[in-house]
C-alpha cells in the first residue's frame, strides 16, 4: 500500500516554496517535487530589487535558497522527480513520477512557466551553441563578444543589462516600436553605452547551423520588409514564458495560452466544477502579475486553502 500524504507541492519556485513553508508550519509534512527547473525562474535571475524586506536587493538564487531552508526547517521534504502522469479525479489524488507513485489528499500545483523560444528551426538547432534563454547561466561564455537579445519586456532589458558585464556590445532586437518593459528598466537599458536598440525588427534566421556555432542573425525590418545580417556570436531570448501545465492533459481547465484557470482569490482549480483538493498558485495560473512577491503570496493562499480543505474533512 502506498502511504497517503496530506499535501504534495509540484514545483520549487517562489510559489511552491512559500506553500511549503505554510503547509510545513501547519504540520502537513509537505513533499515538494522539484521538477525540471529546481528553484524556478528566480534561480536563474540576478538581483531582485523589488522583493519587500531587502532594501539593497537580493540575488535570486539566494532568495530561493533561503526559502528552501525555511521550508525545510518546518518539515518540508524535497524530491527531484518528474511528473509523468496524474489522476486528479481519484481520491486520493495519484501522481506517477520518475521516482514512483505518490498518493496525496491535496495537490498544490506551482509548476511555474518556462522560457518561450522563437520556434524557428535554426534557433532550435543552435540552443547551447550560442543560442540561450538564460543570460545568468550563459553570459560568461561571451566575454568580449558581440551579442543580441530579443524582446521588449523587463526580461529582455534585464538580460541586456546583465550581458553588458561580459559582451563588448549588446544589440536589443524588438519586433515593435513600443515596449512592455517598465519605465525604469527601459531607461536603464537605453542609457547604457554598450546597448544598441533596433525596433521593428524580426529575427528570420540564426546563422551558423552548419558550423554549429552562432555567427549572426538574418533580420527583417518590418516597416520596409528589408533584410540584413547582423554578425554576432550569441543570441539570447527574453520573450516571455509559457506556463507548465500541459501534463494535466485535459484534466483541468486551461485558458487560451495554457494558464490554469483558478477561481478568484482562493486558487482552486476548475474543471467545469472545482476539482476537490487541487490548488494552483504562482506563474502557472497568473498571466497578469507574474512577480516573485505575487507568486509567493498566491503560494501562501493556496497553502491556506489546502489546510482548510483538510481540516474540513477531519484530517
Ligand atoms: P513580457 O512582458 O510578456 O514581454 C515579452 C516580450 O517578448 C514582449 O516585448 C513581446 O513582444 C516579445 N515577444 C514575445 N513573443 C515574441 C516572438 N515570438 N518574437 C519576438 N518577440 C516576442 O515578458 P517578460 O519580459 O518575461 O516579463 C514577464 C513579467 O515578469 C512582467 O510582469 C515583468 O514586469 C516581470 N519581470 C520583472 C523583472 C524585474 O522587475 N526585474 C524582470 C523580468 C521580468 P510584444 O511586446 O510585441 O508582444
Amino acid at each position: 500500500m502506498t502511504d497517503i500524504r496530506d499535501t504534495v507541492i509540484l514545483g520549487s519556485g517562489c510559489a511552491g516554496l512559500t506553500a511549503a513553508i505554510y503547509t510545513g508550519r501547519a504540520s502537513l509534512n509537505p513533499l515538494v517535487l522539484e521538477g525540471h527547473e529546481p528553484g524556478g525562474q528566480l534561480s536563474i535571475t540576478t538581483l531582485v530589487e523589488n522583493f519587500p524586506g531587502w532594501p539593497e536587493g537580493i540575488q535570486g538564487p539566494e532568495l530561493i535558497d533561503n526559502m528552501k531552508k525555511q521550508a525545510t526547517r518546518f518539515g518540508a521534504t524535497f524530491q527531484l522527480a518528474h511528473l509523468n502522469k496524474v489522476e486528479l479525479s481519484s481520491h486520493p489524488i495519484k501522481l506517477f513520477t520518475s521516482a514512483g507513485e505518490i498518493h496525496t489528499r491535496t495537490l498544490i500545483v506551482a509548476s511555474g512557466a518556462s522560457a518561450r523560444w522563437l520556434g524557428i528551426p535554426s534557433e532550435q538547432a543552435l540552443i547551447g551553441h550560442g543560442v540561450s534563454s538564460c543570460a545568468t547561466c550563459d553570459g560568461f561564455f561571451f566575454r568580449g563578444k558581440e551579442i543580441a537579445v530579443v524582446g521588449g519586456g523587463d526580461s529582455a532589458m534585464e538580460e541586456a543589462l546583465f550581458l553588458t558585464r561580459f559582451a563588448s556590445k549588446v544589440t536589443l532586437l524588438h519586433r515593435r516600436e513600443s515596449f512592455r518593459a517598465s519605465k525604469i528598466m527601459l531607461e536603464r537599458a537605453m542609457a547604457h553605452p554598450n546597448i544598441e536598440f533596433r525596433t521593428n525588427t524580426l529575427v528570420k534566421e540564426v546563422l551558423g547551423v552548419e558550423e554549429k556555432d552562432v555567427r549572426g542573425v538574418l533580420l527583417e525590418d518590418v516597416t520596409t520588409g528589408g533584410e540584413s545580417e547582423l554578425p554576432i556570436s550569441g543570441l539570447f531570448l527574453g520573450i516571455g514564458h509559457i506556463p507548465n501545465a500541459v501534463f494535466f492533459g485535459g484534466q483541468m481547465d486551461l485558458d487560451e495560452d495554457g494558464y490554469i484557470k483558478t477561481t478568484g482569490n482562493v486558487f482552486t482549480t476548475h474543471r467545469g466544477v472545482v476539482i476537490p483538493g487541487v490548488f494552483a498558485c504562482g506563474d502557472v495560473q497568473d498571466r497578469r502579475y507574474r512577480q516573485a512577491i505575487t507568486a509567493a503570496g498566491s503560494g501562501c493562499m493556496a497553502a491556506l486553502e489546502a489546510e482548510k480543505y483538510l481540516e474540513e474533512r477531519g484530517h
